[in-house]
């Protein structure tokens, strides 16, 4: 194996404001010497303890270059690389590879982003002060080495924290903490999926017990009928944001309850309400007792809606106010984001889970059982409807929001009956469109580019627009040639993925070294990654073998793809998906051009990203609320082609990517699938493979190289995370909090 293989991407050089002294022919200053072993192995332990390393290249790289190999052994956890030194071997390393100036400026870097206070926020959220928002989710992805995510929804929130950390924002956010996080994904000999799960070692991770106003560590306890469940708190530094963890496996717990938080999605209705209770209700008790008053209350999805009324009961308790007083203040102060469009995705609960978890909770607030029970239905008086968790977050917040335009209208329509009175139109759920976490996702190569033509500063300005109007003064053969090497390395990562997976397997040695030939860089390559849900249709390209075959081996103009994602365990139908396609690679007249990528996280996932031609993307239109893959890829030049769905139906453009069919759909689902397949057929075969192979003289595909700057130019700045979060904070942030309302969401 090399020494490359399965990091992110190999970094050519250093930049050069983190240059060694040395190397830019200066002496190396004398001061050096009074860093002690011990000083410089703390240092290191406090850059790796605080997320921010995560999305700095230049840090990252320091723990890279100590050891390449064991790095990427250990996940790209740095802790646990750390652990594996002793201050005098680190010593020793760092010397060797002249290291010590760029510890140096990276901890200075850190502690003056810490102590920054000059921010976005601290001119246009300035009310938030002393009282931040509260952000709920139930995952939050943030780093590969945090098992705490399971896929876009826990990337959202991990870009939602990260942005609101950059722009300065008061926040800190409530999360669970999975030991066994999500599963590990691996595929047998005939394609079929298997489920690991690991445990997370607390010691290799970034957190410490969260601490109470008197020093101590923090345990809630959450009462139902059956008995309380107690939870411990986590505290993880990610930038300026403190994200909190509650934790279930305590003693004083049944064995069950300790493993109550252990997997993520992983148990019953029952599972899934205790979790919800820690989350929501253990939730706001441990703000609370850490003695923070939050200013909003911001539900990432329902599963945190009990937090209203744990807030509820706080306002009854502490204001003595009356409960229909609480409940108008707590929802004025609460912003609910809905990220499902179809109703069977949200989580219903019976009355009889109902009474037996809330049971103490409603007899604080002085309810009745119906009472709680219409908090989360439609029609308040049937009897028959169970509690849905999506319903008590649109009733208890004043600003509810959907995750793009497209979203917007099919939540409108879905939740229509909340609000009888009201057209579809005013029902008052508008939409912020998802964006995600620029620094996070654009890579190394492109950002030295972009670093050289944008103005500078422009970091802290990526949610502007004129910034990446810059990206047309960028030469057109260097673009294409930073791209072309991103994709080189996709390529060498995924030859050593399939190969290690050939060898996992069992199989001989002549499947895994041609395991390590596959794939060719000049042919053009399309991505297509994510949950293997059914309404993805990660098949849909498939529908029609031989167009597709044809495709394939065309001797001019070849295409290849790359596949890769989980289905969940319990979904029969996804892992079959996965294994028709998977297994493809058995089939000669592939000639080994259709791929399979295990265990999708976010690591495969950036590697992807940076380095495909296309990224595919094909779900049954409106069922995709707005996606975020394909807004990485755009800032590393590759090109979307998809159904008009999500935050593509309004970012395509006509220029600056491609669009499968025009956003019809058919009430028949077999029929939409097949005018979707043969509109994606059309949009490879008539526009995006001959633009990809037309030329010049130079050898660069001129229009294409055109498109992916109008991509850029259009995108990255609108589908930033940074942008994102600046509407939250003018649209609910600042108005929920108290402050002036510029309305978008408001009721
Ligand atoms: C960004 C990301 C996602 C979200 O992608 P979709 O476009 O919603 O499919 C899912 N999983 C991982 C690991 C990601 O990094």
């Amino acid at each position: 194996m090399s020494q490359a293989e399965e990091t992110t991407p190999r970094t050519p050089g250093i930049p050069a404001s983190v240059m060694p002294a040395s190397s830019n022919g200066r002496l190396a200053p004398p001061r050096l010497h009074e860093l002690s072993p011990q000083n410089l192995y703390d240092k290191c332990m406090a850059l790796a303890r605080n997320l921010w390393w995560s999305w700095h290249p230049e840090v990252n790289n320091l723990f890279r270059e100590l050891d390449p190999v064991r790095f990427r052994q250990l996940g790209h956890n740095p802790i646990a690389l750390l652990a594996e030194f002793t201050p005098e071997r680190l010593e020793a390393r760092a010397a060797e590879l002249v290291l010590y100036s760029r510890i140096n400026q990276a901890y200075r870097r850190l502690k003056e982003y810490l102590a920054a206070e000059s921010t976005w926020s601290h001119v246009h959220a300035g009310v938030l002060g002393s009282k931040p928002v509260v952000y709920f989710s139930a995952e939050f992805g943030i780093h590969e080495s945090v098992p705490v995510y399971s896929g876009g929804l826990g990337v959202l929130a991990g870009d939602h924290i990260k942005s609101a950390s950059g722009l300065g924002i008061p926040l800190v956010a409530v999360g669970l903490f999975y030991k066994q996080g999500y599963f590990r994904q691996q595929l047998d000999v005939d394609g079929y999926q298997h489920q690991e799960y690991l445990h997370s070692r607390v010691e290799s991770l970034p957190i410490d017990r969260a601490v109470d106003v008197e020093g101590n560590p923090v345990v809630v306890q959450v009462d139902t009928r059956s008995g309380p469940i107690l939870a411990q708190v986590w505290r993880m530094s990610v930038g300026r944001v403190n994200l909190y963890l509650l934790d279930s496996d305590v003693e004083g717990n049944t064995p069950e309850d300790r493993e109550l938080t252990s997997r993520l999605y992983g148990g019953d209705t029952r599972v899934r309400i205790r979790q919800e209770l820690v989350l929501g209700i253990g939730g706001v008790k441990a703000i609370r007792a850490m003695g923070i008053t939050p200013g909003v209350y911001h539900l990432n999805e329902g599963h945190s809606a009990f937090a209203t009324l744990e807030a509820i009961r706080g306002r009854m308790d502490r204001d003595g106010y009356s409960y229909d007083e609480a409940v108008r203040r707590v929802a004025r102060q609460t912003v609910f984001t809905t990220h499902t469009p179809v109703p069977a995705g949200h989580d219903r609960f019976d009355g009889g889970l109902v009474e037996e978890h809330l049971g103490p909770m409603r007899d604080a607030l002085g309810i009745s059982h119906d009472h709680l029970m219409s908090l989360g239905r439609v029609e308040t008086h049937n009897h028959d409807e169970p509690f849905c968790m999506t319903v008590l977050a649109l009733k208890l917040s004043r600003r509810a929001n959907a995750v793009s335009a497209l979203h917007g209208h099919v939540s409108r329509r879905m939740w229509n009956s909340l609000w009888p009175a009201r057209e579809e139109e005013e029902v008052p759920i508008g939409h912020i469109t998802n964006g995600v976490h620029v620094p996070s996702w654009l890579s190394w190569q492109m950002l030295q580019l972009y670093d050289r033509i944008f103005p500078s500063g422009w970091f802290r300005r990526m949610g502007e627009p004129d910034v990446w109007q810059k990206i047309y003064d960028v030469d057109s053969g260097e673009l294409w040639e930073t791209h072309y090497a991103l994709k080189n390395l996709l390529l060498q990562f995924v030859r050593r993925r399939l190969a290690r997976q050939c060898r996992r397997r069992g199989e001989c040695d002549e499947a895994v070294e041609q395991a390590r030939t596959v794939l060719d860089p000049n042919i053009l390559t399309i991505g297509f990654a994510r949950r293997f849900a059914t309404y993805k249709r990660a098949d849909l390209v498939l529908s029609d073998i031989d167009r597709l075959l044809a495709m394939i081996s065309d001797p001019d103009r070849p295409i290849q793809i790359i596949f890769a994602g989980k289905a969940h365990p319990a979904d029969e139908p996804g892992k079959e998906l996965i294994r028709k396609i998977a297994n493809l690679r058995h089939d000669e007249r592939t000639s080994g051009r259709i791929v399979f990528v295990e265990d999708y996280d976010i690591n495969v996932c950036r590697h992807l990203i940076q380095g495909v031609d296309v990224w595919l993307n094909n779900p049954r239109r409106p069922l995709e609320a707005s996606g975020t893959s394909g807004q990485k890829v755009v800032l590393n030049g590759g090109l979307n082609c998809s159904i008009l769905d999500g935050w593509w139906a309004e970012a395509f453009d006509g220029r600056n990517g491609f669009a499968i069919g025009r956003g019809e759909t058919h009430a028949q689902d077999e029929i939409t699938d097949q005018r979707d397949a043969a509109a994606l057929y059309d949009v490879l075969e008539k526009e995006v493979i001959p633009l990809f192979y037309d030329r010049d003289s130079d050898g660069l595909p001129r229009e294409w190289i055109r498109m992916m700057k109008n991509s850029i130019s259009s995108l990255a700045w609108r589908f930033s995370a940074h942008r994102m979060v600046m509407d939250y904070a003018r649209a609910c942030y600042v108005p929920a909090a108290g402050g002036v309302s510029c309305d978008m969401a408001n009721r």
